[in-house]
């Protein structure tokens, strides 16, 4: 352990005392690096993301190392009671980098807070995680293959398993979460750790951080964990989807789970009351809604058959041009008009449109006795429209009124 990672020595702190020891630009002119004597600041890393939260200066810089940007005639001279907020987090050779949008001296005392309503959700859902991963583990022999944790978290598997059983993994992890169990964090030696088997996602060097909860896991791991696994509150898996040979499990746990189930909850509730139902029943009333709205399309459809077949029979012969402007058509019933127009080879060019919005037209137009595809370029040119298709039929929108689209017509096609 670090000197300056408090986190690890408590990570239920949410204030500390530091002072600046390094400040350094950062890769744009915006940014500035600074490390401390200790921190509370998780860095990014191993699925987590880094803490958020701010510093206050408490005092001005000692001077003896002062760099002239710090100065009384500098802009970003900070003062005593200044409250900085910390960008971002980083991990490096250096130490815990904390990113800030202004630079501290190094000698500058700083009073640091991080968002315990962000971290602690994170370590929630950190432990659900280690359980889950144990119990599969420890049942079918998969290993952690890849974790990450933002609005859900995900964590892939080595193996497959079916959703029956991830149920059965989760309701094991919650009985874990009911029997309140400690989860200790412990650093055994090399004679120690041979007798231990835990999980570990690569090889490890010098001393091995073992998160050790009974009967549900044992692994390395760096990260931040609640006390005891009551304080997860629930464990909640989401979906399951096959992925590279194994399965990506979503999940959440303790407030960020309820946040979710809330959710659901709020919804499946304004569903039901949209369908007279009580919330769990909306998947069967929603089913049938679905084949009643089914069951109407498909007679809407029939009387749209028999009036396109009424319209076609009304022509007694045979013209050069058939144009219908029609109201509220979409483009299958557009071109389900066109096409029996077609085919009852009563116009050697059929057109049928519809108004979509003002002197807006969706057009489908037809023939089997004319070549619309070069016909129809020459038509968007001056309907100031669009699209194409075959030479027998084709589709697009014209933007003009329906007389100069029965002239355009006319005249490009050379009908009468
Ligand atoms: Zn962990």
């Amino acid at each position: 352990m670090n000197f300056q990672e408090l986190y690890y020595r408590n990570p239920y702190l949410t204030t500390f005392e530091a002072e600046v020891c390094t400040c350094t630009p950062g890769p744009d002119s915006n940014t500035f690096y600074i490390t401390l004597t200790q921190t509370l600041f998780y860095p990014e890393g191993g699925g987590q993301p880094s803490d958020h939260g701010v510093l206050t200066i408490l005092s001005d810089c000692s001077g003896s190392t002062c760099d002239e940007r710090l100065c009384d005639s500098c802009p970003d001279r900070i003062t005593p009671g200044e409250t900085i907020t910390v960008l971002d987090v980083q991990d490096s050779e250096r130490g815990v980098l904390h990113v800030l949008s202004k630079p501290l001296n190094p000698g500058t005392r700083v009073q640091g807070e991080i968002d315990w309503s962000f971290r602690f959700p994170l370590m929630q859902n950190h432990t659900g995680e280690h359980i889950i991963s144990g119990l599969a583990n420890r049942k079918y022999g998969y290993e952690n293959v890849g974790f990450h944790m933002s609005d859900v978290i995900t964590l892939d598997l080595s193996g497959p398993l079916t959703w029956e059983q991830a149920m059965e993994i989760e309701q094991e992890a919650n009985e874990i979460v009911y029997a309140d169990l400690p989860v200790e964090i412990l650093y055994p030696d090399d004679s120690e750790l041979e007798s231990i088997d835990y999980r570990s996602k690569k090889e490890l060097e010098g001393a091995v951080r073992i998160v050790h909860i009974n009967d549900a896991d044992d692994c390395a791991c760096c990260g931040l964990h609640v006390r005891r696994t009551g304080e997860i509150g629930l464990i909640k898996l989401l979906s399951l989807m096959n992925h590279r040979g194994g399965v990506r499990i979503t999940m959440l746990s303790g407030r960020q789970a309820l946040r979710y189930y809330e959710q659901i909850c709020d919804a499946a509730t304004a569903v039901g009351q949209l369908l007279s139902v009580k919330p769990h029943e909306t998947q069967e009333a929603v089913q049938h809604l679905l084949q009643e709205s089914l069951n109407k399309d498909r007679k809407i459809a029939d009387i749209n058959q028999r009036y396109f077949q009424a319209k076609a029979d009304s022509i007694t012969e045979k013209k050069d041009l058939i144009l219908c402007f029609e109201e509220q058509m979409n483009q299958v019933e557009l071109r389900k008009f066109c096409d029996l127009l077609v085919k009852s080879a009563k116009g050697s060019v059929c057109a049928v449109l519809t108004e979509t919005d003002p002197d807006t037209w969706q057009y489908c137009i037809g023939s089997t006795e004319v070549d619309l595809r070069a016909k129809v370029r020459v038509l968007n040119e001056q309907l100031d429209g669009r699209g194409g298709g075959k030479p027998v039929m084709v589709q697009g929108t014209f933007r003009a009124s329906a007389a100069a689209i029965e002239a355009a017509l006319k005249q490009t096609l050379h009908l009468s």
